[in-house]
């Protein structure tokens, strides 16, 4: 999964995106609202954590602009403690969640999972297709009620499908969310992580579709 982090403390950026990249995401980040539109606007992410106090352009602004523009990322502010009218500003200007600071780590990863789950219209925490079992809490794969082994690079491919399950999703998507813009991006890479999973799993669980990419189904 694909996150915007968007905050000009430099110690509290840095806090995050480590929290972030352990958690398995990929972090793009911005310091400034300007960059922030910018990037959100044509950027194609998961989710957006947005801080409201910002120079150039403040979140409430930016965030305004993305929804004035159609955009339905989900959206997660941070706004500063006791301020109550920040969290209503921005509930109002489009955010999905908020977290005021100061929050830990686990609160904020909580939320995160929740935003983008929501967004794919899914209510539980744990994803499921046929016996293939999903926990986006504890990131444990289960098959048939068995532990299923899988590397990060494989549990973050699978966890995509598994969010969008039944729908043909492209190889260049499946780069963009899941690698970051310094790592291989061989087309080759995606194919052999599938390799790797239709051997963990039954075989049939990720169907390709040929000229477009690949599809989860249930398998039997
Ligand atoms: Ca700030």
């Amino acid at each position: 999964m694909r996150v915007l982090l968007v905050e000009d403390d430099p110690t509290l950026r840095a806090q995050l995106r480590t929290g972030l990249e352990e958690a398995g995401y990929v972090v793009d980040e911005a310091d400034n609202g300007r960059d922030a539109h910018h990037l959100g606007a044509g950027g194609d992410f998961d989710a957006v954590i947005l801080d409201l106090g910002l120079p150039v352009l403040d979140g409430i602004s930016v965030l305004k602009r993305w929804r004035g523009a159609g955009s339905t990322l989900p959206v997660l502010i941070l706004t500063a403690r006791d301020s109550w009218h920040e969290k209503v500003a921005g509930i109002d200007a489009g955010a999905d969640d908020y977290l005021a600071k100061p929050f830990h780590m686990e609160e904020l990863l909580a939320r995160l999972r929740a935003l983008i789950r929501r967004a794919q219209g899914l209510a539980s925490p744990l994803l499921q297709c046929g016996p293939l079992t999903l926990d986006t809490r504890s990131s444990r794969v289960t098959l048939n009620g068995q532990p299923v082994t899988l590397t990060s690079h494989e549990y973050r491919l699978l966890a995509y499908l598994m969010h969008r399950p039944g729908t043909v999703v492209s190889r260049s998507e499946l780069t963009e969310h899941l690698y970051a813009q310094d790592f291989d991006r061989d087309s080759n890479t995606i194919e052999v992580f599938v390799g790797r999973l239709r051997r963990k799993l039954p075989a049939e669980t990720i169907e390709t579709v040929r000229g477009m990419g690949y599809k989860l189904v249930a398998p039997p």
